[in-house]
């Protein structure tokens, strides 16, 4: 699993490699459309794992739906990732409880909230645009159609979540503290809330998307984030593109984020643009609050042109296509522009 100090390490590295000019944002990758299909991209430096994998489906020319589904099951899976999945932070009452959603190219989309004993939320989330007329199911609901379609109720909360939710219930600060991933900032900070979004583009051209996430770490117990909620956590529309976000979820739904991502790019603003805008308007309705939190938006338009850009530094996206299968680049901020001008 990549950790944010190999992701420093590998920033370092990916500055140093030429063809990839200081920086490697979107804005200074070449553009050949048409060229750059299949791609997938996914949000922070456990993208880089999660692409890996989606790109066995994508290679083989298979479906961009597939392909995110069995890439974030990765960091859903992972032990060592406290912000997705089965080993997600629990709750303020130690409950983990987890958040997801699931788009296709047909606007079809299924979505699981608050559910808890299912170690794979995004496969319940695709089940329930598969199989239901609904789009969204949650808590003991979404768990029990789980079970119903054969899926295996567990026990989630592992040791180590434990160990830091009994930590954390000493002081008991019933207003989770966001995390900025800057450690130079904040040295040893501890990350306690992140989520991998994920957009794929298939060798035919068509767009899926995915988002899954344990939320808030001691979160209120019921309290649900933007990552499962279609049009703020996620959205793909396969004439234009699909847009997925992270970081403190309540600023993102406010601003319907990744719906809005979407809609900037059909006006024919960039995918990076559409993203510095999304993050422009969280800033502008409360910059008292964006001060102290982080969002970022990651984008891909049809013809596999991307960006993302943040509210403060510290956040990455990986890439993965037929050149590369594991670029991972440091996002473009409001707070570090600030500081350059
Ligand atoms: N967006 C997630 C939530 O608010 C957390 C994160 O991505 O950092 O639940």
């Amino acid at each position: 699993m990549y950790n944010r100090r190999k992701f420093i390490k590998l920033t370092a590295l990916t500055a140093s490699v030429a063809t990839l000019s200081k920086y490697a944002t979107a804005k200074n990758i070449p553009t050949v459309p048409g060229d750059r299909l299949p791609i997938v991209i996914s949000t922070w430096d456990f993208g880089v794992a999660a692409n890996k994998e989606a790109w066995k489906t994508l290679e083989k020319g298979g479906r961009a739906l597939d392909a995110v589904e069995a890439g974030v099951k990765i960091p859903e899976a992972d032990m060592k990732n406290h912000t997705v999945g089965r080993a997600g932070y629990p709750d303020r009452d130690g409950r983990v409880t987890l958040d997801a959603c699931i788009m296709d190219e047909f606007g079809n989309c299924g979505s699981v909230a608050a559910m808890e004993n299912i170690a794979h939320p995004i496969t319940v989330a695709r089940l329930v645009m598969e199989k239901t007329p609904h789009v969204m199911l949650v808590g003991d609901g979404a768990t029990q159609f789980a079970v119903e379609q054969g899926i295996k109720k567990e026990k989630l909360l592992t040791p180590e979540s434990e160990k830091a939710w009994k930590k954390w219930l000493v002081k008991a600060q019933y207003s989770p503290k966001m995390n900025i991933e800057n450690e130079q900032h904040r040295p040893g900070s501890k990350y306690n809330h992140d989520t991998i979004g994920m957009l794929a583009i298939d060798a035919k051209g068509n767009i899926s998307g995915a988002c899954t996430t344990s939320g808030m770490a001691f979160k209120l117990h019921g309290r649900v984030g933007d990552s499962p909620i279609i049009g703020a956590g996620l959205f793909v529309d396969n004439e234009v593109g699909g847009a997925t976000s992270t970081g403190v979820g309540e600023e993102v739904i406010r601003n319907v984020g990744s719906f809005l991502v979407v809609e900037l790019m059909r006006q024919g603003y960039s995918p990076r643009d559409a993203c510095k805008e999304a993050v422009h308007r969280i800033i502008k309705k409360k910059p008292e609050i964006a001060k102290e939190i982080q969002v970022g938006f990651l984008a891909i338009n049809k013809k596999g042109e991307y960006g993302a850009y943040a509210i403060q530094e510290g956040f990455s996206f990986a890439v993965c296509d037929k050149n590369k299968q594991d670029l991972l680049i440091p996002g473009e901020s409001y707070y570090k522009d600030i500081k350059k001008n």
